[in-house]
């Protein structure tokens, strides 16, 4: 028998797979899929490799001496012909290799199935499901997204409801519907910290067991018998972050709650995204796919607009709830007087808010004691030695450290400069940790808790915090964006926003769309359930339109003027983005290779593709030049992206690999080692 393999680390030629030869021992072991160990290269390293093909006994095969495979890891694959699918699918869909596809349906951790090790809990019956109420007004959508459901041939839908409309209620409402009747319900969320609000509601609304749940805040133990009890068809409820749309499920209805978020495209490889995978999913399962969020992604809101994708809209919030009043404070003038972050403003709201037995959420992304370090002397930044980034400095165990938010790395601080030598280091630029210190120096007797990924590393961290507030333990919870979204506490009636500028001058075409919905998302925090609430936005930028439609949670009239401007600029929804990154620890041959690429998509283009609509743009550094000791380069290209742009990158890397015609073979074989390339297909440019 022969088979062949997709093997790990076998270079950056996305589909090449290597053939091997089993011996008769192991022959009734191999099936698609199944993972095995195989002798690599010249120097013969183990390595594990997926069977990809398993060739014909006849096959006339002209590579004499083929290597064996030295063992098997599974006896069988414990992929699934749909899973199978998914790994080829995602690897011709991203251009990532076989390897990296098939490792992330199935993660190294995921060993064979252990009666004793993977024990999973009965199945209680029993237990008190609660029902759910809806207003009448709720009711109302829910009978028109359940009409879509059974009776639409559009397959994905999006749920825009304003903040406290009760969007959650409404799909737990669809799935309780779906699963009475046998069907199968995946729920993602986008972040670990939404998890344990998600989970209570699925306890109370489908009971106990119900459910498997997966995501990187596991142990690998908890994870992998979470993985078989989806395998084993145990469970119809499957809940999780990104990950879990790579799980062996077939659902019949995919929720994606808070869909804007970018924590839904992956950021290695395989660089998918949960809600392509998803739309995969419902074509070859003939399922359906619902998306929900308070301000939607400006794409998949002009998609509902244009019908591609059917819209329901939630416009207004539950029970006796109203959005709260929002106030913009301009902090330029406060912050040179009083050289404090807080206006005088919002210390006096959250002083009122506390007296009334009410609770604040204050945010600032930004974790660390201060962000910025630089030398009076000579206006140098401290800058990590790994990375072309800015030091933080934070405090831990009471002693200043710098720590670098990129490589880890770390160091004692010191006020000597590294460039001129002279002890003038100061710090500015506040984080969560100096605002919890500023809170309380100025609110004494407040009882104030962090969260962000200093204060939250387990999973159990963010749920202890989460209920002591929910609890009233504490009056103020501040944080990074993890306080801001999607979390429900019905004693806020405060929430503010430290420095909403922030996110403003992002890397990403979408630095305004996100701005918006962390503005928005914040806001909405702010008064739920009986109560009024006030929402309080400070600002440098006092008159920045986005921050004004923001505070006004005009998502309408923001999308009409983002939507212009992409238009104009050529961004999606009008164009796909392709990044090629170029990533090297030596920086000639990062940006060699990357100009080489950039005349090899020229020459492409030029050639075959010649009547294919295409922008590149020309070489640049990433974002950040240098992340632990890499150097990184990029080439964007606006295009359409469907199998002929697929085709056009192949066709370039041959041109890149082989192309006399470019006439640079022999320099290009001298800078072209040791460079990863890599293709981010519908990137959001964040590189
Ligand atoms: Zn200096
Ligand atoms: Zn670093």
């Amino acid at each position: 028998m022969k088979i062949q393999v997709a093997v790990e680390k076998s270079g950056f030629e996305f589909e090449k797979i290597f053939t091997y030869k089993v011996p008769k021992e192991f022959e009734e072991y191999i099936n698609l899929g199944t993972r095995v160990l195989v002798p690599f290269g010249k120097k013969n390293s183990i390595r594990i490799g997926f069977v990809l093909r398993i060739l014909n006994k006849n096959t006339d095969f002209l590579v004499e001496n083929l290597k064996e495979i030295n063992s098997i890891i599974d006896e069988n694959s414990l992929l699934d012909n749909n899973s199978f699918d998914l790994a080829v699918w995602i690897s011709k869909y991203y251009l990532c290799t076989y390897y990296e596809a098939f490792s992330a349906i199935l993660p190294k951790y995921i060993k064979k199935y252990d009666t004793k090790k993977n024990k999973i809990e009965n199945f209680n019956s029993k237990i008190q499901i609660s029902k759910i109420i809806l207003s009448e007004y709720q009711n109302s959508i829910y009978e028109k997204i359940l009409d879509w459901y059974f009776d639409s041939d559009i397959f994905c839908s999006l749920l825009y409801g304003i903040t406290g409309s009760g969007k959650t209620s409404l799909f737990l409402k669809l799935a309780q519907k779906l699963i009475s009747e046998k069907k199968n319900i995946m729920i993602l969320v986008p972040e670990i910290s939404l998890m344990p609000q998600i989970l209570s509601n699925i306890k109370k609304y489908f009971g106990e067991n119900s459910f498997a749940c997966l995501h990187s805040g596991l142990t690998k133990k908890k994870r992998e018998s979470e993985w078989w009890k989806i395998k084993k068809k145990l469970v119809n409820i499957v809940i999780g972050t990104r990950s879990a749309i790579l799980a062996p499920f077939v659902p019949d209805l995919i929720i994606i709650d808070e869909e804007q978020e970018s924590t839904y495209k992956s950021d290695k490889a395989p660089r998918f995204n949960a809600i392509e995978v998803a739309k995969f999913l419902c074509k070859k399962y003939n399922s359906k796919l619902l998306l929900s969020s308070a301000t939607p992604s400006v794409k998949n809101f002009y998609y509902a607009k244009s019908g591609k994708i059917k819209l329901f809209e939630l416009k207004e919030r539950y029970g006796s709830a109203v959005l709260p009043e929002v106030f913009v404070i301009n902090i330029n003038k406060n912050f040179y007087n009083n050289n404090s972050i807080l206006s005088l403003e919002l210390l006096n709201s959250i002083s009122k808010s506390i007296l009334n037995n009410k609770q604040v959420i204050l945010l600032l992304d930004r974790r660390g004691m201060h962000t910025i370090a630089r030398c009076s002397a000579c206006g140098v930044n401290i800058t990590c030695k790994n990375c072309s980034t800015n030091l933080n400095h934070h405090v831990i165990n009471n002693q200043d450290i710098f720590v670098c938010h990129y490589c880890g790395f770390t160091k004692k601080f010191s006020k000597i400069c590294p460039n001129c030598e002279k002890p003038e280091v100061i710090l500015f630029g506040i984080g969560t940790q100096s605002l919890e210190k500023e809170i309380n120096r100025i609110i004494q007797g407040a009882k104030c808790i962090r969260v962000d990924a200093d204060t939250t590393k387990t999973k159990s961290m963010y749920e202890k915090i989460f209920k002591n507030f929910k609890d009233g333990k504490y009056n103020i919870m501040l944080g990074t964006r993890m306080v801001a979204k999607g979390l429900n506490f019905d004693n806020v009636n405060l929430v503010g926003i430290i420095c909403a500028d922030q996110a403003l001058f992002g890397e990403s075409y979408k630095a305004c769309e996100k701005t918006f919905s962390l503005i928005s998302q914040a806001v909405g925090r702010s008064g739920r359930r009986d109560s009024s609430g006030k929402a309080l936005i400070q600002t440098f930028s006092f008159d920045n339109e986005i921050i004004e439609l923001a505070a006004k949670q005009d998502y309408d009239l923001f999308f009409e003027k983002e939507i212009e401007i992409r238009k104009i600029l050529l961004y999606p929804p009008f164009a796909d983005i392709c990044t090629i990154g170029f990533v090297s620890e030596k920086e000639k041959n990062a940006w060699n290779s990357c100009l080489f690429f950039f005349e090899a998509l020229k020459f492409t283009a030029k050639s075959e593709f010649y009547d294919m609509p295409l922008k590149i743009l020309s070489p640049t550094p990433a974002f950040y030049l240098k992340i632990a000791n890499k150097f990184r380069f990029k080439i964007i290209i606006k295009c359409k992206i469907n199998k002929k742009f697929r085709d056009f990158l192949r066709k370039t890397l041959i041109n890149y690999e082989n192309n006399n015609k470019l006439n640079n073979t022999q320099t290009l074989k001298k800078y072209k080692n040791n460079v990863h390339i890599f293709f981010d297909i519908n990137s959001e440019g964040t590189f």
